[in-house]
């Protein structure tokens, strides 16, 4: 039997539904109307320069912190921007292998994997947080917890969980490279691992040949190319 949700339980938390109308009422002014940006992308398709792997957390929307417009990128959002390891015939990795595959099809080749600092999930591993429904979930970072651990011995809980999320973005390209759509596309796109530095307000970016996150300047993203190179 399906629970009723009871709607004025949460209602005291919700903004009135008039702010998303208000906004969109912005987003038709600027994107309808002659020669509008939404028609075009309507009657000519998308045609998209990145999928944008991040966490559904609320302050890290990729469309938000790049300032995209409408039809700029794909995106995936799984709690934690965790990538669980490519399981063939398993349901969530049909899920992903389609949404690799689609994204190239539709011509994107910059494939980044977009973490981010105060990461509830990386928090909640660092932490070994126990929600029953939660939890179940994080298990996909355990790896990424691991490896956390050990570049953090001895460190507190808020070490453990900076470098978990930085760890996140390392294992989530490992586990990317194994996706038939991946492995089939390699020297036609481009893999990055990313973080959004939250505090700082920066981008940071995966030296795949140290294992660094270095801050990335504004003049270079152009230039970052490690087509199909991703190994270690
Ligand atoms: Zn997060």
């Amino acid at each position: 039997m399906v629970r009723a949700i009871n709607t004025n339980a949460t209602k005291k938390n919700m903004p009135n539904k008039d702010t998303l109308l208000k906004g969109f009422d912005r987003f038709h002014d600027e994107n309808y109307g002659e020669g509008g940006l939404m028609q075009t992308l309507t009657r000519d398709g998308q045609n998209p320069d990145f999928l944008i792997i991040s966490c559904m957390d609320s302050r890290a929307a990729p469309e938000t912190l790049f300032n995209l417009k409408p039809g700029s990128c794909f995106t995936h959002r799984p709690m934690g921007a965790l990538i669980q390891p490519y399981v063939p015939d398993s349901r969530s990795s049909r899920e992903i292998d389609a949404k690799l595959t689609f994204s190239i099809q539709q011509g994107v080749r910059d494939i980044i994997v977009l973490g981010h600092t105060h990461c509830g999930a990386a928090i909640g591993l660092a932490s070994n947080a126990d929600d029953p429904h939660i939890k179940p979930w994080l298990e996909v970072g355990k790896s990424a917890l691991k490896r956390a651990q050990a570049k953090t011995p001895g460190g507190d809980t808020e070490a453990l969980a900076r470098e978990t999320e930085k760890q996140i973005v390392v294992t989530g390209l490992h586990n990317l490279m194994e996706y038939p759509a991946v492995e089939d596309n390699l020297g036609k796109i481009s893999m990055s691992g990313w973080l959004f530095d939250m505090e700082q307000g920066q981008i940071l970016e995966l030296d795949v040949d140290t294992g660094e996150f270095n801050v990335q300047k504004r003049d270079e993203a152009d230039q970052i190319k490690k087509t199909g190179t991703f190994t270690s």
